[in-house]
């Protein structure tokens, strides 16, 4: 295996560290930037690059490209601190699980928006009693006539307030072992019956929220993949999230500035840098 990097792939991470610098002057640095930096603006700054969607394939869009270019991009994003929250999880999980599971008629009206930057998602997924142990959620979507009619509340839902959809995981029946009867809906955040209340974290970053669901009517055809039977769609789907380089690149970036900052004459100081 050759681990030498190419001329192209050279270039590539010159004009990403280039542009990430660049917006790092205009829109400050940011610390886990990927869920803290956000920039619609920014946002439509990757999408002209062609850098939301690189791996998505060709006919839906995307730039059919390698993952590692992929992840050179995301490096030199992360690393820098640059704001492509905004995108990040559309182009990392969401646009994937509609080329995977969503209709036609989902893909043809969600992505063009996710690859031009227009539009940031949400992932309503983790509740008050239900984390780790996912299959316990409650959030129920009844069915009534075209319309799903949703019930619930989600916690945790980083970008809910911002966001122009959430990509919602609820129960549609009660039936049957805890993992059969999850369903995954598409629905736009600014719904009659949604509630948002921003959470500040003890590092004052407020990108999550509680997201309260009373009565919430979405078209039955908004249902992505199979009715009841998604629960695993939803592990599929965090395998993108999981098998990303995020919190890596963002550890990595603290680590170096962490190694800047350090007396590093003070042999305790090394071995504490060196147990990192
Ligand atoms: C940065 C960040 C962003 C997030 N963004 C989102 C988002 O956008 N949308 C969303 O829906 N959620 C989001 N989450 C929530 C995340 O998915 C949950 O935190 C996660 O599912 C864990 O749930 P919990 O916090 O309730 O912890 P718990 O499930 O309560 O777990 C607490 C601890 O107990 C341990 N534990 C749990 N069960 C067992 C067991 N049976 N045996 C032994 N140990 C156990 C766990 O390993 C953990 O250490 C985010 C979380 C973080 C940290």
């Amino acid at each position: 295996m050759d681990f030498t990097w190419t001329s192209d792939q050279v270039a590539l991470r010159e004009k990403a560290r280039t542009v990430a610098e660049d917006a790092v002057n205009k829109y400050g640095r940011f610390n886990d930037t990927w869920m803290n930096g956000y920039s619609r603006e920014f946002s439509r700054e990757l999408a002209k690059h062609k850098w939301i969607g690189m791996t998505w394939p060709v006919e839906y869009g995307g730039g059919g490209r390698p993952p590692i270019e992929r992840l050179i991009v995301g490096e030199e994003m992360i690393s820098a601190g640059a704001p492509i929250a905004a995108s990040w999880f559309a182009d990392r999980q969401m646009g994937p699980a509609l080329i995977s599971y969503g209709t036609k008629a989902q893909q043809d009206a969600f992505l063009p928006q996710m690859l031009s930057g227009e539009t940031t998602w949400c992932i309503g997924m983790s509740e008050p009693n239900s984390g780790s142990d996912l299959a316990s959620l409650k959030t129920f979507a009844a069915r009534d006539g075209d319309e799903f009619v949703i019930n619930g509340q989600k916690i945790w839902t980083s970008f809910g307030e911002l966001a122009d959809y959430c990509y919602l995981i609820c129960r549609t029946s009660s039936d049957g072992s805890p993992h059969e009867g999850i369903s995954e809906i598409i629905v736009p955040m600014n719904t009659p019956g949604i509630e948002v209340r921003t959470i500040k974290d003890m590092t004052t970053n407020s990108h999550f929220c509680e997201v309260f669901y009373t009565d919430v009517r979405v078209p039955a055809s908004n249902l992505v993949g199979a009715l009841g039977g998604a629960f695993k769609q939803t592990m599929r789907q965090l395998e993108h999230e999981r098998g990303g380089i995020d919190r890596l690149v963002s550890n990595h970036a603290l680590y170096k500035m962490a190694l800047e900052q350090a007396d590093r004459k003070d042999a305790l100081v090394r071995q504490e840098i060196a147990a990192l």
